[in-house]
């Protein structure tokens, strides 16, 4: 197997949409802080039709850039316009995020 760097293993089993199958570029991932699922679509809102299941290992194959996503944070996004752009992270908005550092400087 190729190098890895996702801390998850590599058939983890991630929510994407027929978009990015079919070519699109993923331009936001999720790592939900309640279920600790991850989400790679290509940004678009999207019906339960658009909706599939892949492995992470098959989506970094098909898209390397997505080894600069592998260490988000639970509760993290990150977000870009295409594939030829840089990755901007930021929080999902209404999620706990963790590491916690708001709430630890309170
Ligand atoms: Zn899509």
């Amino acid at each position: 197997m190729a190098h890895y760097p996702f801390s998850e293993r590599a058939d983890l089993l991630v929510l994407t949409c027929t978009h990015v199958l079919e070519g699109g570029d993923v331009t936001l991932v999720c790592h939900h802080f309640n279920d600790n699922t991850w989400e790679f679509t290509c940004g678009d809102t999207h019906t339960e039709e658009d909706a599939i299941v892949l492995s992470v290992g098959e989506l970094c194959e098909m898209d390397p850039s997505l080894h600069l996503v592998c260490d988000l944070p639970v509760g993290g996004a990150a977000t870009r316009s295409s594939r030829a752009h840089a990755w901007q992270f930021g929080r999902i908005e209404g999620e706990d995020f963790y590491p916690a550092a708001d709430s630890r400087m309170n």
